[in-house]
């Protein structure tokens, strides 16, 4: 696919583009402005002046316009899965499988499900039984996204798509490495008929990303490392401007002596190779039992080996998306061996392909000291522990700055509910890994340094939400006990009340 794609607002010189390259020919597929901050702060004021038009509209037809954009997006299936898979090097039925297909689920759910989970609510009071209360949600205004590269399309699609159905205008900044998939989340909302102004798509780097965050948007919405999600806070914080954080992940799996042992196998094989390793909620730790622990690991290893990585036909694995990420992990896999892990799989970069095409590696002997178990490596590497039982295997799992997903894998219910009960972890699956992504009714956040706030559920929606509360008399009174004059005996019925409502229990009645 070779495009030079442009955005009608912007202009740029050609030093101030973007060159879209495939991870696994390295070719160009094409061009993208870096957006300047005099664009970024004219689309926000576009969006500005864009969205109470928008946010008068009802949920049902901000729902059409999300719907409409959905039967675009499933008669184009084929075109984008091929873009993604060219702009990030994963398998195009990856693509289908682990972008489109759960973006089109969330289309749906969100267009339809938006007003039933914004309802107002109304309520009397307790104690003040004359008043009465209603809480209402109001979109925020101004959404600002900026999203990673792994997921250039799932990612930001469930962001613009909660934006929009509750009200906000929106404005997107997409990863650098993955420009021309973010145009086209642009374009489909665009041929959808979505007014001007209201989901803006500005390509750029760090710099247009910082431009975002800087300019005058009402939230800001960051997916993407600890590194710049610590950036985007600083820079929030100047201006107290709400944000939300999904950051990277440092996933455990513990895999207990009863685990099922098929499903366990290609449960973590998945989990850490899939989307060549560059997943947050990648199985980044493995903790096995000592019981099954050699007929186990000879399996994952057996396996692993039989995983086909490529980039025409039929592969299960492409390359890294980019030299940086090349980089960091062929330097975390230096550092484990040199601290005394052994390779049972993979551990090198394949000569003879162009792109950044890594092994399927297996390591152990490995320990918390090294660089592997501590940092993100978003690759395809999963180095595995052997564990006494399952209280060390919790320990060790705990032992993490990180706390996005984990997973605990038994045949006993009772047994994974419990362990996962004293996992520290936004999400923990038992006997599953990452997929809950693409169930948007399920909420996805981190915990520790994984991040703050929440993306999807009813809980990702209200992120986009600002709280109003009204409350009112239901028999209004010349004046209310606590107001003026005070009096003694204005202080002898508030003692009154005080040993009515909590020395006699009144309280519990009402
Ligand atoms: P990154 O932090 O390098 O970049 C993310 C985005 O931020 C990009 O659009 C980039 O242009 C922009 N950016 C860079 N510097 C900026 C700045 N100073 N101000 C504002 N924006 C700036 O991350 P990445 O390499 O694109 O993505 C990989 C990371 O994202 C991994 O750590 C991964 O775990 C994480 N991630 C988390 C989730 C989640 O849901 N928790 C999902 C996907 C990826």
């Amino acid at each position: 696919m070779n495009s030079t794609a442009t955005q009608p607002q912007t202009v740029a010189p050609p030093e101030a583009e973007l060159i879209s390259r495939n991870p696994a020919t390295l070719e160009e597929l094409g061009r993208a402005p870096i957006s300047t901050t005099r664009q970024v702060n004219d689309a926000v004021a576009r969006a500005r002046a864009a969205q109470a038009a928008w946010a008068s509209l009802s949920f049902k037809q901000r729902g059409a316009h999300i719907l409409r954009a959905k039967d675009l997006l499933v008669q184009r299936q084929d075109d984008l899965c091929e873009l993604i898979a060219c702009e990030t090097g994963k398998p195009t039925v990856e693509a289908l499988s682990s972008e489109v297909m759960p973006v089109a689920n969330l289309m749906d759910y969100f267009a339809r499900k938006s007003e039933r989970l914004l309802r107002d609510e109304q309520f009397t009071l307790s104690v003040f039984r004359n008043k009465k209360s209603r809480i209402l949600y109001e979109p925020v205004g101004v959404a600002g996204i900026i999203s990673p590269w792994n997921y250039p399309f799932s990612i930001p699609m469930g962001e613009v798509v909660m934006g929009l159905m509750a009200g906000n205008a929106v404005v997107l900044k997409p990863s650098e490495h993955t420009p021309l998939v973010g145009i086209q989340i642009g374009e489909l909302f665009r041929e959808a008929g979505l007014p001007d102004g209201v989901l803006q798509v500005l390509t750029g780097d760090g710099t247009t990303g910082g431009a975002l965050a800087d300019a005058a948007i009402d939230k800001i919405f960051f997916t993407g490392s600890v590194r710049t999600g610590r950036k985007i806070a600083e820079a929030a914080a100047q201006r107290l401007l709400p944000f939300v954080l999904e950051l990277g992940g440092k996933d455990a799996m513990i895999v207990c002596a009863d685990a099922p042992f098929e499903r366990t196998i290609n449960g973590a094989l998945w989990g850490a190779f899939c989307n060549c390793g560059q997943t947050c909620a990648s199985v980044e730790r493995l903790y096995v039992v000592e019981s099954i622990a050699d007929r186990f690991i000879q399996a994952v290893v057996e396996k692993t080996k039989t995983l086909r990585v490529g980039y025409e036909g039929q592969q299960d694995i492409g390359p890294l998306n980019n030299s940086r990420q090349l980089q960091v992990v062929t330097e975390q896999i230096q550092d484990a061996v040199a601290k005394g892990a052994k390779i049972l799989a993979g551990g090198r970069r394949i000569d003879g392909l162009p792109g950044y095409f890594f092994e399927p590696t297996i390591l152990m002997n490995v320990n918390h000291s090294m660089r592997l178990m501590q940092e993100e490596t978003f690759g395809p590497v999963l180095p595995i522990i052997v564990v006494k039982d399952e209280a060390e295997a919790l320990r060790e799992a705990n032992d993490s700055s990180f706390g996005l997903l984990a997973s605990v894998w038994t045949t006993d219910t009772r047994r994974g509910r419990r362990i996962a009960e004293q996992l520290e972890a936004g999400t923990i699956l038992i006997n599953d890994v990452i997929y809950t992504h693409g169930a948007p009714e399920t909420p996805w956040f981190g915990v520790k340094q994984s991040g703050m706030g929440v993306t999807h559920s009813r809980h990702g929606l209200r992120e986009f939400v600002r709280m109003k509360h009204i409350n009112w008399d239901l028999m209004p009174m010349k004046s209310n006990l606590w107001w003026f004059p005070y009096s003694e005996k204005r202080h002898r019925d508030f003692k009154f009340l005080m040993t009515l409502l909590h020395k006699w229990g009144l309280k519990k009645w009402i």
